[in-house]
């Protein structure tokens, strides 16, 4: 599958406690051609996220219809919940040729980069600047109790192992500053990506010569 060249599919993960959400929220407010890809979940909603806003709210059993229907690019199961990014959020993208955020987990990310063409994704993982920095924010959170709390850390270390698998790391600890640097690595690939087209252009009209 592909999409065209200037849209990207970029993908944002990190454990959490590494400040993903503000992360995302800041560069969605920085960028002006970029939109969140909503996804869909079974898990309950949180006193502070809105339906269609943060999550598309369902029941598992809706999910699961969803699922059997091929609604999705890929799914996930954290920490007893079901996650699927909905196909149709790429379409949407597409035709707005706007480039198209997922904040998902690596289990998604391998799935979208099975699913597209390598130069169509930029993926990114986001790493906390310490163990300890980690575990003071999912503590500050005040979210979940210590047994959760260690649980999610624990999960959060083996999810880190993954980082490797993208093509950029960042630690985490300014969050302007992260943004900055994720908004000049998109516009840094766009340029590369529209000078080849340039350039493909020259060299057709070159050889059609
Ligand atoms: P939370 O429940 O804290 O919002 O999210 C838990 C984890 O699920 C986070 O790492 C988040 O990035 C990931 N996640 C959210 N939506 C999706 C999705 O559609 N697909 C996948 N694979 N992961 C998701």
């Amino acid at each position: 599958m592909t999409i065209e060249a200037l849209n990207k599919l970029i993908i944002i993960s990190s454990p959490s406690g590494a400040g993903k959400t503000t992360l995302c929220k800041l560069l969605l407010k920085k960028m002006k051609n970029i939109s969140l890809s909503i996804s869909y979940t079974s898990r309950n909603k949180r006193l502070n996220e809105i339906n269609g806003k943060d999550y598309y709210f369902v029941t598992e059993k809706k999910f699961k219809d969803l699922k059997n229907k091929d609604y999705f690019i890929e799914t996930a199961k954290n920490f007893n919940n079901l996650y699927g990014s909905p196909f149709s959020n790429v379409k949407i993208a597409k035709k707005n040729k706007e480039h198209l955020l997922f904040d998902i987990d690596w289990k998604g990310a391998r799935k979208i980069r099975k699913k597209y063409n390598k130069n169509d994704i930029l993926d990114f993982f986001i790493l906390p600047p310490s163990k300890t920095e980690l575990k003071k924010r999912l503590v500050k959170r005040g979210r979940d109790n210590l047994k959760d709390i260690n649980l999610r850390l624990s999960y959060a270390i083996n999810e880190m192992s993954h980082y490797k698998e993208y093509k950029y790391v960042l630690i985490n600890e300014n969050v302007h500053k992260t943004v900055n640097e994720i908004k000049k690595i998109i516009e840094y690939n766009n340029l590369i990506t529209s000078n080849n087209l340039l350039l493909n252009k020259k060299l057709k009209k070159i050889i059609n010569f």
